[in-house]
């Protein structure tokens, strides 16, 4: 990890920035749990480390977690102050146990969202786990060589995919001077087809991190033939591994990311996890199963046609789920108030749980939108 002087001297005004941005920003998770005792317990190297954890948060008052871990061992180096905003997040009472198990046996049952209304037949649902190698630092402490060299790791893992269904597919670099490189029209299309992620430069919550850094060198996506099965290499987890399709059978759409990750087993190293905080990932809101799963949901009466979705917004954390917009994080909806809707906690609650969680919540918010 490299030391900036300038962060040192800057730990003097740490703590009265802090205390604005909770003044501000009560959601900053960062800055409501930070201790200012517990931060001058730290030893200079210490607190050069937590800075560079909760620098994004400083930079962007308006974060929502507000802190990146940089290293597997920061969430135990940290524990004091990571462990309160893990706990709120995924709302876990501190008088139960943090622990992460893993089931996903829901896989095997019927969860059709055609059951609530066959209108949700052609929704897009997507399901995606984060998962973290080992040896290497978290992304936003990678070295430009540390980015490259788990790119060509992976590239190795696909190859061993090629050529055989239902995983058989193609390696798409960002990395110049690739054999692999794709051109910039390809690369465009992919995001608009949501299945490539966004240029990260473009994300100040991901730049300050230092996740965003040395873009696009180690960046890439390997696709199936079938466009339904992704994984991302160097975006904000070393490896993104993404099932989605258009249609509500969301135990077939785990039971598809299940199969790829089994098929990786063995193949990749061993990935960061641990018994507490299960997979572990950058951004804390991604601990436990590291899965997002979400649901493009048309709410065009509960988002104002797209303009104003506090209704939606209601609805969906009382069934304690997140919105966002169209293309992802940080958007707007789309037309005909297309919302991004998925649960909001992954740690303390296993796969089949998450998947549940968000039928549950598709029906409670279609039956709103009905009535609305
Ligand atoms: P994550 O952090 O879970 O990977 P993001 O919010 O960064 O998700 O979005 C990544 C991409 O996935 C974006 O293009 C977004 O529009 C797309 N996406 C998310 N959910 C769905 C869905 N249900 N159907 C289609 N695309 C989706
Ligand atoms: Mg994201």
């Amino acid at each position: 990890m490299t030391k900036s002087p300038e962060m040192s001297d800057s730990v003097i005004g740490v703590k009265a920035q802090i205390a604005a941005i909770r003044a501000t920003h009560p959601e900053n998770l960062m800055a409501r749990h930070f201790d200012g005792d517990y931060f001058d317990t730290l030893n200079r190297a210490k607190r050069d480390r937590l800075l560079r954890i909760v620098r994004s948060g400083l930079e962007n008052p308006d974060s929502r977690m507000g802190a990146y871990a940089q290293f597997d061992a920061d969430y135990k180096d940290f524990e004091p102050l990571l462990e309160p905003m893990i706990r709120e997040y995924h709302d876990i009472p501190r008088q139960r146990e943090i622990a992460q198990g893993h089931d996903w046996s829901l896989m095997a049952t019927r969860c059709h969202l055609e059951d609530i209304d066959p209108n949700l037949m052609g929704v897009s649902a997507r399901v995606r786990v984060g998962r973290n190698l080992e040896n290497f630092p978290l992304p936003g402490a990678m070295t430009k060589a540390q980015r490259l060299e788990l790119e060509g790791l992976m590239i190795e893992v696909f190859e061993t995919l090629q050529g055989r269904a239902p995983f058989d597919g193609q390696y798409l670099s960002l990395s110049p001077g690739s054999p692999r490189a794709i051109g910039e029209a390809e690369y465009q299309r992919r995001v608009r087809a949501h299945q490539m992620f966004k240029d990260m430069r473009g994300d100040p919550y991901l730049t300050a991190a230092g996740i965003a850094s040395d873009w696009p060198f180690g960046r890439g996506m390997y696709a199936s033939r079938a466009e339904d099965f992704l994984i991302w290499v160097g975006e904000e987890d070393h490896l993104r591994i993404v099932a989605m399709h258009k249609g509500g059978d969301l135990a077939a759409l785990l039971a598809k990311l299940h199969d790829g990750l089994e098929r990786l087993d063995g193949l990749v190293p061993a990935y960061a996890h641990s018994r507490r905080y299960g997979y572990l990932a950058s951004c804390p809101t991604n601990l436990g199963t590291a899965m997002r799963t979400s649901l493009h949901l048309p709410l065009s009466r509960l988002t104002g046609g797209g303009k104003d979705l506090t209704p939606a917004k209601k609805i969906a954390s009382e069934m304690s789920l997140a919105v966002r917009g169209a293309g992802g994080e940080h958007s707007n909806a789309g037309p005909g108030g297309l919302i991004d809707v998925s649960p909001r906690a992954r740690l303390g609650i296993t796969e089949s749980g998450i998947m549940r969680q968000l039928y549950e919540g598709a029906r409670r918010l279609w039956t709103a939108e009905d009535a609305a």
